[in-house]
């Protein structure tokens, strides 16, 4: 009975110690982005736009997606795309589920296969057809960063130049790290642009990388969920500015709250954690200084939200 008693006993200590990492820590809040650092001036054209493609779900609770979320909170993660219109040239930022996303799934470990519950609404390839979209006008896909889930869409898209970083196409191309769909995927080819931070810091990040060079797409590195992660700042006409974050948090509440994903699902989700701490606290501290920048986490419905929506697409879902 003693030896049964010790046995639980010495299980509760993991069990409760991992039951803590899910309860809300938030970080210490940085101070504002000092006034010496000016806010970068931005000539976007009239017609620039952020628009919603949202092509399905992941089945999640919030406690999955941060620290102090609850296990009984069903939250639907936002799978999709946004398309930067852009009269230089638009830019789809990440694909979402693609057409191929079901056979794409077979190739991923059968534990993610299990914990993975996912509905596909309407691949983006699909909802701009339907829109008429003028794929002529489409100069890229700019990755966040190369995870299946951002990925699936490419083989759509087979004529158009995926813009991603080095360090992010090496982690693509390297074999075996959790997250990325591997070989098979890119054994057809992809049209790979790799883009480089020429141009200065930008809002406290080291480096940029201006897209049309008017200020309007700026894209920053922010390594850390994996190497090659960028944000995707867009200012629209009238001062509207887009941070379109990518998974540096999954859920909004990454940011307002502070909260991390919890030490589990960092665990196998970052490849460095702890540089995505630096970003996330650098992205914070932007955000203090410029409080109604719109925040786009990639799996937040309530970020794609607030974008412009394409004419006459019909999905089986919608976002919430
Ligand atoms: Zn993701």
């Amino acid at each position: 009975m003693k030896k049964r008693f010790i046995v639980a006993a010495a299980a509760a200590v993991p069990v409760a110690r991992l039951a803590r990492s899910f309860a809300s820590s938030p970080l210490t809040a940085p101070p504002p982005l000092p006034d010496s650092i000016p806010i970068p001036e931005a000539k976007p054209p009239a017609d620039l736009d952020v628009v919603a493609v949202p092509t399905g779900v992941n089945k999640r609770v919030a406690a999955y997606g941060y620290r102090g979320g609850s296990f009984f909170e069903k939250r639907d993660f936002n799978m999709g795309a946004v398309l930067i219109r852009h009269p230089s040239g638009d830019l789809l930022v990440d694909t979402g589920f693609g057409r191929g996303i079901d056979q794409q799934m077979t190739t991923m470990p059968p534990l993610f296969q299990r914990m993975t519950k996912y509905e596909v609404w309407k691949p983006a390839r699909d909802q701009l057809e339907s829109a008429g979209y003028d794929f002529g006008r489409l100069a890229g896909i700019l990755l966040t960063h190369a995870h299946w889930d951002h990925v699936s869409g490419l083989p759509d898209f087979p004529e158009v130049p995926v813009l991603v970083t080095e360090r992010e196409k090496a982690a693509f191309d390297r074999e075996g790290l959790h997250g990325y769909l591997g070989a098979p995927f890119s054994a057809r080819g992809i049209p790979w642009r790799v883009i480089r931070f020429e141009s200065g810091p930008y809002l406290g990040f080291p480096r940029s990388h201006d897209v049309h060079g008017d200020g309007s797409i700026v894209c920053v590195p922010a390594p850390g969920h994996t190497p090659g992660s960028i944000i995707v700042f867009v200012t629209l006409a009238h001062h509207v500015r887009y941070a379109l974050v990518g998974d540096l948090v999954w859920q909004r509440e990454g940011l307002t709250r502070l909260e991390e994903r919890p030490w589990l699902v960092r665990k196998f989700a970052d490849l460095d954690a702890d540089g995505n701490r630096r970003n996330l606290l650098r992205m914070a501290s932007v955000l203090q200084r410029i409080p109604d920048m719109i925040v786009v986490p990639a799996h937040d419905q309530r970020a794609f939200a607030e974008m412009t929506t394409l004419p006459n697409v019909i999905t089986k879902g919608r976002i919430l």
